[in-house]
C-alpha cells in the first residue's frame, strides 16, 4: 500500500471517532458575542478538549489569550477588544524540514450562530443527533465538523508515525461569525504558514475568493413637533419628518446598488457583483410626534477590485457617501442637516488565484476523494480572508456539507446538518491536502 492509501485506510477506521468529536464540539456552546463586553460560554473548555487531543497526537499546543491592543490595528474589531474566556489555539506538529519542505495551516472557528429558536429543532441543537446518515446539531457543518476533520487527520498521521516534510499548524479560533477577530488575532500572534485550508462548509468545492463587508449605519435627521398639526416651515423653527427624508436616501442607495451591478468592472467570474443592503431601520420616537431621526443600518457587500491601495473599503464609502450626498442636494433640509455615516465592522475581501499550488492541490484532493470540485466564490466571508490579506498566508475553504438537496443553505438554520459521508470526505481530502501541500514543490516540467 501506498502512504496515500494507508492514510485514507486510517481516516476510514476512524470515522466513528470523528462523527463522535464533531459531536463532543457540538456539546460545547460558543455561540458567538455579537458585542464586545458579552461572557464568553464554553469557548475555553472547548479549546482545552481540542489541545488535550492535539498534544496526545504529539503536537506543541499553545492556547493563548490575546489582551486588550495585542490585535493588529484594523477596521475588523472595536479598539482594545478583550478576549476574557475566549482563548484561541496554535498546534503545531513540526516536519522533518528539508529544503522545499512547506508548512500547512489548517483553521477553523469555533463560534457557532446563535441556536434561536430552539423549540423549531427536530433535536437538541447542543446535543448532536445522527439521522439517516447525518450529523444534526448547531455548527456540525459550520464549522465543528470541519475542526474534527482537521484534528482526526492529525491524529491519524500520528498513529501511522507519519511525519510529514512541512509543518503542519491547526489554528482553532473565537469570534469568526461576528468580525473575525479570533483569527486577527492568531496572525497578529505570529500564526502563518505556506498555505491554509479553511474548511468551512462548501460542499467540497474550492472556494478561492470571496467579497469584503463593510458595516456601517446612515442617520437622518428630523425635527419633532405634534404630528396630527401641519409641521410648517422647517426653515422657521418647524417640524421635519425624518423617516420620510430617509426615502431619498434609501433610492441612492438602490440605484448606487443597481449601478455596481452593471459595471462591466464589477463582472467577476466567482462572485456575486457587490451590493449594500439596508438591514435595519429605525425612526421615531412617539406615534403622535414627527420622528427626530431615522437610522438605517447597512450591509456592504464588495469585491477585490474595490478595495483601495491597503485592500479596505475606503474608495467603498467615498461612493456611498458621495452618492446620498448628491441624492440630497435639492433638498434644502438635507443639505443644511446632510444624513451622517457611521463605519463599524470591515472585514477584507481576498482571492488566491486558481493556478496557486494550494488550488490545484484541493481540486486534486476532492477528486480523489470522488468529488468534481469546482472553483467557486464565497457570498458570504470567511477567516481565509484574515490569513490571505493580513497574515501572509494563502488560504483557501474547502469542506463539508453547504447546501440541503434543494440547494437551500444549511449553514445557520434551524436543524443544521453534514453529512457524515461529506465529513469523512473532507478529513480525506485534508489529509491529502497534507500529503501534498507539505512536501517539496515538484519542479516545473
Ligand atoms: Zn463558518
Amino acid at each position: 500500500m501506498t502512504t496515500t492509501s494507508h492514510v485514507l485506510a486510517e481516516i476510514d477506521r476512524r470515522t466513528d471517532d470523528l462523527i463522535r468529536l464533531t459531536a463532543d464540539l457540538v456539546g460545547f456552546d460558543t455561540t458567538v458575542r455579537g458585542a464586545a463586553a458579552e461572557p464568553a460560554r464554553d469557548e475555553a473548555d472547548l479549546q482545552e478538549y481540542v489541545a488535550g487531543r492535539l498534544r496526545a497526537a504529539g503536537a506543541t499546543v499553545d492556547v493563548f489569550t490575546p489582551k486588550p491592543g495585542d490585535l493588529p490595528v484594523s477596521p475588523q474589531t472595536p479598539p482594545g477588544l478583550g478576549f476574557d474566556g475566549r482563548p484561541q489555539l496554535i498546534a503545531r506538529f513540526p516536519g522533518t524540514g528539508g529544503a522545499g519542505a512547506r508548512s500547512l495551516l489548517f483553521n477553523g472557528h469555533i463560534d457557532v450562530v446563535s441556536a434561536e429558536p430552539r423549540r423549531e429543532w427536530t433535536s437538541d441543537p447542543f446535543r448532536a443527533e445522527v439521522r439517516d446518515g447525518r450529523l444534526y446539531g448547531r455548527g456540525t457543518c459550520d464549522m465543528k465538523g470541519g475542526i474534527a476533520a482537521a484534528v482526526v487527520v492529525a491524529e491519524a498521521l500520528a498513529a501511522l508515525g507519519i511525519r510529514l516534510p512541512g509543518d503542519l499548524l491547526i489554528n482553532t479560533v473565537t469570534d469568526e461569525e461576528w468580525n473575525g477577530a479570533g483569527t486577527l488575532a492568531s496572525v497578529g500572534y505570529g500564526v502563518r504558514a505556506d498555505a491554509a485550508v479553511v474548511p468551512e462548509p462548501t460542499d467540497l468545492d474550492v472556494v478561492v475568493a470571496q467579497r469584503g463587508i463593510l458595516g456601517g449605519t446612515v442617520t437622518v435627521a428630523g425635527r419633532p413637533g405634534h404630528a396630527e398639526y401641519p409641521p410648517g416651515d422647517w426653515r422657521t423653527g418647524g417640524a421635519v419628518n425624518a423617516i420620510e427624508k430617509t426615502m431619498p436616501v434609501l433610492t441612492a442607495l438602490r440605484r448606487l446598488r443597481e449601478q455596481w451591478a452593471e459595471d462591466p468592472a464589477h463582472a467577476h467570474p466567482l462572485l456575486p457583483p457587490p451590493a449594500i443592503v439596508p438591514t435595519t431601520i429605525k425612526g421615531g420616537e412617539w406615534w403622535v410626534t414627527y420622528p427626530a431621526s431615522c437610522e438605517v443600518a447597512l450591509d456592504v457587500t464588495y469585491l477585490p477590485v474595490q478595495a483601495d491601495g491597503g485592500g479596505w473599503a475606503s474608495r467603498v464609502r467615498h461612493d456611498i457617501e458621495r452618492a446620498v450626498r448628491e441624492a440630497c442636494a435639492d433638498d434644502g433640509w438635507l443639505t443644511a442637516n446632510p444624513p451622517r455615516f457611521t463605519w463599524d465592522t470591515e472585514l477584507p475581501p481576498a482571492e488566491v488565484p486558481s493556478t496557486h499550488p494550494l488550488v490545484r492541490a484541493l481540486t486534486a484532493s476532492a477528486t480523489a476523494v470522488g468529488r468534481t470540485p469546482r472553483l467557486l466564490g464565497e457570498p458570504s466571508w470567511t477567516d481565509a480572508a484574515t490569513l490571505t490579506r493580513l497574515g501572509g498566508t494563502p488560504a483557501v475553504c474547502i469542506g463539508p456539507t453547504a447546501t440541503r438537496p434543494d440547494g437551500s443553505p444549511t449553514l445557520h438554520t434551524i436543524d443544521e446538518y453534514i453529512e457524515i459521508s461529506d465529513l469523512v470526505a473532507t478529513a480525506k481530502a485534508l489529509a491529502l491536502a497534507a500529503l501534498d501541500m507539505t512536501a517539496p514543490a515538484a519542479a516545473a516540467p
